[in-house]
């Protein structure tokens, strides 16, 4: 007889999916069920995936099938992951070299992973014995005191390096005994008792005495029942409910609630809005592409203001006309609710969110009604790609060049490009939306592979912002090198609040200087932990990483030498706040960057009194810069152009040119014109001069020449690998192992490069070293580094490999 076996991905970094045996009283479950399996001492969930050969996976090697370990449970009575994100998981997985236990989690919606505690417990042997001393003895004590207790915590209680040693042996010797009771639960739903009428109950003829009779009345007329808090609010108690239901006349039972993250707030928009040409033009083309009901991917080349919201909504109608599903995807947190709204306006409660900002709940109780199909649009965050979302039609990922779709942990996938595929095996249409298109994307729609519809101008004939750029060599050389503001960047914020305008002021750096160092010895303040400095913040006088968040108190000597003279250079959004004060000390100004957004939802309540011009300056990083519609803002102020240019990354320029062109996008977008004025010490530089004329045709040609000339993306496919060790010695040994293994490799075309200490050679206390794999062929160039990594499975955890970097640091 053949053995019941299936595949299960387990949520294990790296590890191919694993067989296991299905037992004689469980039926063989289908691919996207949640299974408990053991993997070495714990129980997991896992997920059934296709059979091994239905999925290209390079690690074949399982146990002989005598060997096979046994499905312990069934967690679905049928799948919870549809088929076909099962299959985008694991394309995913494949694709951007990740295990698909990773890659199926991304999937998931929070707290659907049900796990096994390892739980002590005294055998009756060990009730008898009584030890005198030692750390046994003290194992058996706690037990006795506590009843049960985790393997952790009894080991973390019992404080000693030997603590682990002596419950293992207390289990050899039959002392103890360990169990593994299931934690978390199969769902997450919050539910709430409602009381109703029984057949019993709803017997006209039937009295019952004072508040008993009063709730059988009530229950009458309401064939939905109670809540105890509805019942509250007609002044009768839970207790009278109770009663109710014991002699049989009522029931209570536990009905589901959903979270809503809109508290219920309906539909708010007015209908549609009258197409300018361009937009009827754009809609046009477009719908004819989505009639067509095969795969196209469509970029939506329109300057910021040209109205592309407008377009997505139109293209939404239609595909719900056809009785298919939207999926909206949007970039950064601070957009998504935005967004939402406008959607929820135009289309009611059939829309559903998925972002990050959302509490675990609520985000649990959108992934359910999304898998149930009582929605037809979902807007969301990079994840919600996976959305389990049946028939989708079309796809939107809006301001598709944005960085926060790609996920810097594994698996380290870029959202739009998954979109893209999962539009691709759905046959739907997906529309790239972006002032600033990734070059990636502007090149596949010259080449032809996606359809370019271009939007020029902004609606209502709007001007774009002019940009004034400001050489910051004169001026320093004119005013000192310590100014943070220019004149001209002065004056315009003077004269803008005077007039009641509200203006935002841009620095893509947090924190108040970003250096301190003593002016007798020069030692600086380093981070021990990383290879940078701390960055001073005032406003908590406390120094800080950036990375680890490593903090110390400020000093007021050098730790080094004891000099009394510590000297604070260049600057963040600190101490532009603090200058923006001094200047227009009446303005209410408000700072929006990481250190002052913490709390979740915070930013959603700045937005929201900017919008309601509560603010006259918003100081903030890039936070503020993108997506943002204000009307009434007609100054933007950018205090250093040049924060991303220093760095040694081939994105640095699209990145400058993106962020200036985006955020001169902000002004201007009301009834009056605005004005953007760049401060720069590179005012010659392409990035800046293409972005001051929003000119996005001269950029990419510039762009693509020196993307052409070294061989970077899109000219050539890169994967960049970074390898941690406790030492710089160790990170070079294993790199320069793997990178000579896929350098070995039979592939031709592909180039190997390093390795080298990476640019930050020290994250967190991890020594790090990188190299690069460059090539045309991507299948190729994964192929010979998985092979690679495979050969070094002992070293996996050091390794983390990034397909289609977005940065190389
Ligand atoms: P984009 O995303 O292209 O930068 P938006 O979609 O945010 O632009 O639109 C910019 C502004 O123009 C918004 O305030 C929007 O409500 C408004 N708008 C869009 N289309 C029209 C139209 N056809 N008529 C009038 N106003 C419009
Ligand atoms: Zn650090």
């Amino acid at each position: 007889m053949p053995v019941r076996s299936v595949s299960v991905a387990v949520p294990v970094p790296g590890l191919p999916a694993l067989t296991y045996r299905v037992p004689a009283h469980l039926d063989i479950p289908e691919p996207g069920t949640r299974v408990l399996v053991p993997v070495g001492t714990r129980q997991v969930t896992g997920f059934v995936v296709p059979a091994a050969g239905t999925v290209a996976s390079a690690s074949n090697q399982q146990p002989a099938t005598s060997n096979l370990r046994d499905v312990v449970e069934i967690l679905d009575p049928s799948p919870l992951l549809p088929r076909e994100i099962v299959d985008l998981a694991l394309w995913t997985a494949d694709y951007y070299l990740a295990g698909p236990g990773e890659a199926l989690a991304t999937a998931m919606p929070p707290q659907s992973a049900v796990f096994t505690k390892r739980v002590a417990q005294l055998t009756e042997a060990g009730e008898a014995n009584h030890l005198q001393v030692g750390l046994r003895k003290q194992a058996l004590d706690l037990l006795r005191e506590h009843g049960t207790l985790t393997i952790e915590s009894l080991a973390r209680r019992l404080d000693s390096p030997q603590g682990k040693g002596a419950v293992d042996g207390l289990v050899r010797d039959g002392l103890i005994a360990m169990t593994q009771p299931l934690a978390g639960r199969r769902d997450a739903f919050r539910t709430v008792a409602r009381v109703r009428l029984t057949a019993l109950g709803d017997d006209p003829q039937l009295t019952r005495a004072k508040r008993q009779g009063e709730l059988l009345e009530l229950l009458r007329g309401a064939p939905d029942g109670f809540t105890a808090r509805e019942l509250d609010a007609r002044g009768i108690g839970w207790d009278v409910a109770k009663r109710l239901a014991a002699s049989g006349l009522a029931a209570i039972d536990q009905v589901q609630l959903e979270r809503d993250p809109f508290n219920g707030d309906g539909p708010t928009r007015p209908p549609f809005r009258a197409l300018t040409d361009e937009q009827a033009a754009a809609v046009d083309t477009l719908t004819g592409l989505l009639d067509a009901k095969t795969f196209a991917t469509a970029l939506l080349h329109g300057v910021t203001g040209s109205g592309k919201t407008e377009v997505y909504l139109r293209l939404a109608a239609r595909a719900l006309d056809q009785r298919r599903r939207v999926l909206i995807l949007v970039p950064e947190i601070a957009l998504t609710p935005a967004a939402a709204a406008i959607f929820r306006g135009a289309f009611g409660d059939r829309v559903a969110i998925q972002h990050s900002a959302l509490s675990d709940g609520e985000r649990h109780d959108q992934w359910h009604r999304i898998r149930r199909g009582d929605v037809d649009v979902v807007v969301g965050t990079r994840s919600a790609v996976f959305a389990p979302l049946p028939d989708v039609g079309l796809i939107v990922v809006d301001e598709e060049h944005d960085g926060s779709f790609k996920q810097d942990e594994s698996p380290r996938y870029h959202g739009r490009d998954v979109a893209v595929v999962r539009a691709r095996n759905a046959g739907a249409l997906i529309v790239l939306g972006s002032a600033t298109p990734a070059l990636e994307t502007f090149e596949n729609a010259r080449q032809g592979r996606y359809r370019l519809v271009t939007m020029a101008r902004r609606v209502m004939d709007r001007a774009l912002a002019a940009v004034q750029v400001v050489d910051m060599q004169e001026e320093f050389a004119e005013r000192g090198p310590d100014i943070v503001l220019s004149r001209p960047l002065e004056e315009a914020l003077t004269a803008h609040i005077a007039r009641g305008e509200q203006a935002v002021v841009l620095l893509n750096r947090r924190g108040f200087a970003t250096l301190m160092f003593c002016r007798q010895c020069g030692h600086t303040l380093e981070c021990p932990n990383c290879s940078l400095s701390l960055t001073i913040h005032k406003g908590t006088r406390r120094a800080r990483c950036h990375y680890c968040n490593h903090a110390m108190p400020l000093p007021d000597k050098c730790v080094k030498c004891g000099g009394a003279f510590m000297e604070q250079s260049g600057f963040g959004t600190e101490r532009v706040e603090a200058e923006i004060r001094a200047l227009l000390p009446e303005a209410r100004i408000t700072r929006v960057d990481r250190d002052t957004v913490r709390r979740r939802g915070a930013i959603t309540g700045l937005l929201a009194a900017m919008a309601a011009r509560k603010i006259d300056v918003l100081v903030g990083t890039q936070m503020i810069a993108k997506g943002h519609d204000f009307p009434a803002v007609t100054l933007v102020g950018v205090v250093s152009a040049d924060v991303g240019l220093g760095m040694p990354d081939f994105r640095a320029g699209e990145r400058t040119f993106q962020l200036l062109t985006q955020v001169s996008g902000r002004a201007g977008r009301g009834d009056k014109p605005g004005i953007a004025i760049v401060q720069t010490l590179f005012p010659k530089h392409y990035s800046i001069q293409h972005a001051t004329r929003q000119d996005y045709g001269s950029f990419f040609e510039d762009e693509m020449t020196f993307r052409r000339a070294m061989r970077y993306p899109p000219a050539a496919s890169l994967i960049n690998v970074i390898v941690r060790g406790p030492s710089a010695g160790d990170a070079m040994d294993l790199a320069g192992d793997l990178a000579r293994r896929v350098r070995q490799a039979p592939s031709p075309g592909i180039k190997v490069l390093g390795p080298a200490p990476a640019p930050l050679a020290r994250i967190k206390g991890e020594h790090r070293a990188q190299f690069f794999i460059k090539g045309t062929n991507r299948a190729r160039m994964r192929d010979a580094l998985r092979a690679a990594v495979d050969d070094r499975a002992d070293a996996r955890r050091r390794i983390s490999i990034d397909v289609d970097p977005l940065s190389v640091l």
